[in-house]
C-alpha cells in the first residue's frame, strides 16, 4: 500500500503538484468529462507499466493518449487524414477518441503492439492546461480491470486508493460514460466503441457513412463481454418482464426467494420497501447516472440488481449494461 494524496483540480498548487508527480513518472487519477482516468506520463515506459499493474489490466489492452493541445498531436501520429481534421475541428476538445497510424516513437506498451494509436483531447480547460504543462498522458479509466468506471473521486479512492500516488478531485464527471472511439484509418470510418458522440452525429459531421460498432469486434482490443461489473450479480429485463417479476415477489405470502435492488427509468410500480433508484428517462442524463447507480446499488447488499432495459437505440448505455450483466 502507498499513500494516495488527495489533490483538488481547482487549487493551483495542487495542479502543480499533480504535474510534478506525472513528470516524475507517478500515477495520478485525473478528472475528465467522461470518467476519471488513471494518468501516467505517456513518454515514460516505467510509468505506463505502473498503470497496468495498478489496474491489474492485461498488458495487450491498448491505452488512450490524452493531449492538452492540438500541437501535441504531431508527436504521436504519422498522419492526420482529412476526415480526422474535420472531426478535430468539430469534436475536440470532447468525448471523441480517434485511432490514427502511430508515430514511430510511440511505445508498443501504449498500443498493445499495434501500428495504431488512440488519442483524445479532454474537455476540461484546467486539465488541458495541466497536460500542456507536463505533456501527454495515457489514461485508461481509473478502476480495477473489469470493474465499474468511476465518475467521482470517492469511487476512484474505493477502487484504487493505496495503489496510486494521487487523485486530482474535479467533482462529478459531466458526461459520465467513456468516449466514443472511431477508427479514422479505415474507409468508411468505423466506430469501435459507442459513446457520447452518436454514430449518426459523426456521419453528419463528416458528410459520409460511418459504420456502427460490431458487438465482438476483434479490432477493439480489450472488447470483453464482461466489463463494468458490480460485485452483486446484475440482470437486465424488458420493462414488462421486470414489472412481472416485481409483482411475483410481492404476491407470494412466503418470504421472497431473492432480494433484488431495482434500477429503472419508466413508470413501474414498486413496493415501497424495495431498494430502488429511478434513473432519468433522457438518454444523456441516463448515461451520466448509470455508473453511479450501479455503484450505489452494489452498496445496498442485495442478492441481485435487476435493471430495466433502456430503449434499444441507446446503443452506448446498452453496450455498458450488457457487459455489466454478462
Ligand atoms: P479504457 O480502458 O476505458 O481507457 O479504454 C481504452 C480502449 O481504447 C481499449 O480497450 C480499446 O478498446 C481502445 N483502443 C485504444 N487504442 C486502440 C487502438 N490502437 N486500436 C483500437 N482500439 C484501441
Ligand atoms: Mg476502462
Amino acid at each position: 500500500m502507498i499513500n494516495t494524496e488527495i489533490l483538488a483540480l481547482h487549487n493551483a498548487s495542487d495542479r502543480e503538484r499533480a504535474a510534478n508527480l506525472l513528470r516524475a513518472g507517478k500515477l495520478v487519477a485525473i478528472p475528465t468529462e467522461t470518467v476519471y482516468g488513471l494518468a501516467a506520463n505517456a513518454s515514460n515506459e516505467q510509468a505506463i507499466r505502473g498503470v497496468f499493474a495498478a489496474k491489474q489490466r492485461p498488458s495487450d489492452h491498448p491505452l488512450i493518449v490524452h493531449i492538452g493541445d492540438i500541437s501535441q498531436l504531431q508527436d504521436w501520429v504519422s498522419d492526420v487524414p482529412a476526415v480526422a481534421r474535420v472531426l478535430i475541428e468539430q469534436c475536440w476538445p470532447g468525448p471523441l477518441t480517434m485511432v490514427f497510424h502511430k508515430a514511430a516513437a510511440v511505445s508498443p506498451l501504449i498500443t498493445g503492439g499495434r501500428d495504431t494509436v488512440a488519442i483524445r483531447m479532454p474537455d476540461n480547460a484546467l486539465l488541458r492546461a495541466l497536460l500542456r504543462d507536463c505533456g501527454p498522458v495515457v489514461a485508461p479509466s481509473a478502476n480495477l480491470h473489469k470493474k465499474i468506471s468511476p465518475t467521482c473521486a470517492a469511487q476512484v479512492i474505493s477502487g484504487l486508493g493505496g495503489r496510486i500516488d494521487a487523485i486530482l478531485d474535479g467533482g462529478d464527471c459531466s458526461v459520465g460514460l467513456e468516449s466514443t472511439i472511431v477508427d479514422v484509418t479505415s474507409e468508411p470510418l468505423r466506430v469501435l466503441r459507442a459513446g457520447p458522440y452518436f454514430t449518426a452525429q459523426l456521419s453528419e459531421i463528416i458528410g459520409a457513412d460511418v459504420q456502427m460498432p460490431l458487438q465482438h469486434d476483434v479490432a477493439v482490443a480489450g472488447n470483453m463481454p464482461a466489463h463494468y461489473q458490480p460485485n452483486t450479480k446484475a440482470l437486465l429485463f424488458s420493462s414488462q418482464e421486470l414489472q412481472e417479476r416485481i409483482n411475483g415477489l410481492n404476491s407470494n405470502a412466503k418470504p421472497a426467494a431473492v432480494k433484488p435492488a431495482i434500477l429503472y427509468y419508466s413508470e413501474l410500480h414498486l413496493p415501497s420497501a424495495m431498494h430502488n433508484m429511478k434513473l432519468a428517462a433522457d438518454r444523456r442524463a441516463y448515461a451520466k447516472q448509470i455508473y453511479q447507480a450501479l455503484t450505489e446499488a452494489d452498496s445496498w447488499q442485495c442478492q441481485q440488481i435487476w435493471i430495466e432495459q433502456p430503449p434499444t437505440e441507446w446503443h452506448e448505455v446498452n453496450d455498458r449494461l450488457k457487459r455489466a450483466c454478462y
